[in-house]
């Protein structure tokens, strides 16, 4: 990040010193985004579908390839949460509280039992010789896929600002905080100035 900076200057090092260190600060707190555009990071995500549609949302600085539901057949493996809540308060300013004990057990079984059923459906649908692209139709958003997620440092920041927040939805905060751990800890001058920054992307 550092040299991409310096080329300004015709400069380079090699090594990390604290002078560049405040350089990193300076181009994150004057939002001199693009030499945090120098980094790569590849992540293989195993994610339920409904939080795959959040994360595809992110298109700049952002490159995916996913399991495809057209050539292999998905497995039956499915999103069941652990944390059942409700919603308060009005669109936009949501607040979630979690349910009772009761009725978390009886979500959850409701939601393991209608995957199953569309699990089922789409056996019986691949059995009678319905193509793969049409039968996955019956499968719910729960359902897992898998898929190559690159990106830069740059646009990863913007990501975790965005979905490493309560505002976003606790699933993909999950994804995020992950994500932001590596982040941390394979450029911890980097987080810390986004930290310091208010978690805002230069
Ligand atoms: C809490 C939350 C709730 C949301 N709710 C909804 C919802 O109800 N419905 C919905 O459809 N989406 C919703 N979204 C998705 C949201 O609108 C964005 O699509 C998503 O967060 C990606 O953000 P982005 O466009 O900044 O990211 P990227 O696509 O990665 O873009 C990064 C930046 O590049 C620039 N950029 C990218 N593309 C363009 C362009 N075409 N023109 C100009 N500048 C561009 C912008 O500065 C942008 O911020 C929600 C997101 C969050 C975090």
């Amino acid at each position: 990040m550092v040299n991409g900076a310096r080329v300004s200057f015709n400069s380079a090092t090699d090594e990390m010193t604290e002078r560049d260190g405040g350089l990193i600060r300076f181009l994150l707190r004057e939002r001199h985004g693009s030499p945090f555009e120098h980094g790569y990071f590849r992540f293989l995500v195993k994610a339920p579908i409904f939080v795959v549609r959040e994360h595809h949302r992110h298109r700049a600085g952002h490159s995916y390839n996913e399991w495809s539901g057209r050539y292999s057949k998905l497995e039956a493996e499915f999103y069941v949460p652990e944390y059942v809540r409700t919603q308060v308060g009005k669109p936009g300013a949501y607040s979630f509280e979690p349910v009772d004990a009761a009725t978390r057990e009886a979500t959850r079984r409701e939601i393991e039992a209608n995957a199953q059923r569309c699990f089922e459906a789409y056996e019986r649908l691949l059995e009678q010789g319905i193509a793969k692209e049409v039968a996955r139709a019956v499968l719910p958003l729960s359902t897992y896929t898998k898929y190559y997620w690159s990106c830069n440092p740059r646009s990863l920041m913007h990501f975790c600002s965005l979905r490493n927040s309560d505002q976003a939805q606790y699933e993909i905060q999950q994804y995020a905080v992950a994500a932001e751990s590596f982040l941390e800890k394979l450029m911890p001058v980097t987080h810390a100035a986004f930290v310091e920054n208010g978690r805002i992307a230069p």
